[in-house]
């Protein structure tokens, strides 16, 4: 099962020639999950990986750069005979900030459900839960932990066939708890294994929540709107700087860190830097880049520039 993050916009507040505004999207299997949806994220992604249709929208909070996007976005679905229903997720407020919107993108031909999230309450879908958790911002705000469900142990054929169990249906009925031919599913089947957890922070000062939601993920994108030379405007409104950033991503011992948020002020490398100095494996996408998640036993989760991507020129 794939499982990947598409970079789509990632500077905060205001967009700049090369970073549009916050927009992330979750890849998984033919999943879709829009986490927040700036300004521009559609002509983002029609640019790059193309509009998908989104199977879920997750908002983080309503400060304009998060969410103005949207109603553009569902007018697209409109125009094109969208018609398999839409769901979005937010803090309180989803409501009252949908009806707002609504005389702008008018009626719509596919069903759109609101659910305002409350802290830890879980969005099930198949194979994994999308939880929401509060953090620590000017407004009513939530991170996301995206966490798949556990997964069968490794299943031991060659001890499966020296116990007689013959190849074939036989192996997979073994694999889903039934016992065969006095063989018992726990003489073959390792542990269970954790899925992979995605960790999205949104806007936050740092947070005891976020580094307990991120505890040991394979991925956590934290935002890092300043550097600690500003440490006391990131305070005052409530962001993090790129060290603190790292500190929680240390403290929740997650396998990569990704930056995002970025302030216009910041090119990337000073707070790729600042960040690497406590947490080594940190990264800062570029809007485009993904960042690839296997299972544990497969590989590391990795960045991968956009420009890798694209043929090279003749
Ligand atoms: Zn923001
Ligand atoms: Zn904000």
């Amino acid at each position: 099962m794939d499982l990947d993050v598409f970079f789509a916009g990632t500077a905060g507040s205001v967009p700049t020639a090369r970073r549009g505004l916050p927009a992330v999207l979750v890849r998984r299997g033919a999943d879709r999950l829009l986490f927040d949806c700036g300004e521009g994220t559609q002509r983002q992604l029609v640019r790059s990986v193309g509009l998908a249709d989104l199977t879920d929208v997750f908002l983080t909070h309503y400060h304009a750069d998060h969410w103005l996007g949207l109603p553009g976005m569902l007018k697209t679905f409109a125009l094109r005979d969208r018609d398999r229903p839409l769901t979005i997720h937010g803090p309180a407020g989803l409501d009252q900030l949908m009806a707002l919107m609504r005389p702008v993108y008018g009626r719509l031909p596919y069903e759109v459900e609101l659910v305002e999230l409350q802290p830890g309450s879980p969005v099930q879908r198949d194979g994994y839960a999308v939880t929401g958790f509060a953090v620590d911002h000017r407004a009513a705000a939530l991170g996301y932990a995206l966490v798949e469900h556990e997964r069968h142990g490794r299943f031991d054929a060659e001890l499966a066939e020296r116990l007689g169990v013959t190849p074939g249906p036989d192996f997979g009925r073994l694999q889903h708890g039934e016992t065969v031919d006095g063989v018992v599913p726990e003489q073959v089947m390792g542990e269970p294994r954790p899925g992979r957890k995605v960790v999205i922070s949104g806007d936050t000062g740092p947070c005891e929540s976020v580094t307990v939601a991120a505890r040991e993920a394979d991925l956590l994108i934290h935002e890092a709107t300043f550097t600690q030379e500003e440490v006391q405007r990131a305070a005052r409104t409530r962001h993090a700087t790129a060290r603190q950033a790292a500190e929680t991503a240390q403290a929740a011992g997650v396998r990569l860190l990704a930056l995002v948020h970025l302030s216009t002020r910041y090119f990337g490398r000073e707070v790729r830097d600042e960040a690497r100095a406590i947490f080594p494996d940190t990264v800062v996408p570029h809007d485009f880049d993904t960042i690839e998640i296997p299972f544990p036993e497969r590989g590391e989760p990795r960045l991968v520039r956009w420009e890798e991507r694209q043929p090279a020129p003749a």
